[in-house]
């Protein structure tokens, strides 16, 4: 099943992209948590974190180094960013095309607290 973004890999819905090329595409979060939130897509097909191959680490390091040029280029690599990848449920993936949070722009407040 395609999900969203399957179809904004395939620009069949609109969506911000800052960046793109041959194996990864980003685009702004339509609902951003902070002041610069950014998803960073691999092309290949994965659902989640658990399908991708012991063998294939570099789909992952791929989008953590686009997130990190990205944040140079944007200027706030120095002030500091957060990547944070959802997994299932308990790890609060919705979209279940693997992707990678890029958030940043303020001071970000502590992670991992079970929700209420
Ligand atoms: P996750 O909960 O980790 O699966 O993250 C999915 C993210 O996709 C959420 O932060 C949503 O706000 C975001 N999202 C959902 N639909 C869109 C869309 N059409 N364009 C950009 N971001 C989206």
């Amino acid at each position: 099943m395609p999900t969203l973004f399957h179809k904004i890999i395939r620009r069949e819905i609109p969506a911000d992209i800052v960046f793109e090329d041959a194996n990864v595409i980003a685009f702004r979060d339509i609902a951003p948590q902070a002041p610069v939130h950014v998803l960073f897509v691999p092309k290949q097909d994965f659902a989640t974190l658990n399908d991708v191959p012991a063998d294939a680490p570099e789909i992952v390091g791929r989008l953590a180094v686009a997130a990190a040029q990205y944040a140079k280029a944007e200027g706030f690599a120095q002030d500091g960013y957060r990547i944070v990848m959802n997994c299932n449920g308990d790890g609060g993936q919705t979209v279940f095309q693997i992707h990678l949070h890029l958030l940043a722009g303020a001071p970000l407040g502590r992670f991992g607290t079970p929700a209420a």
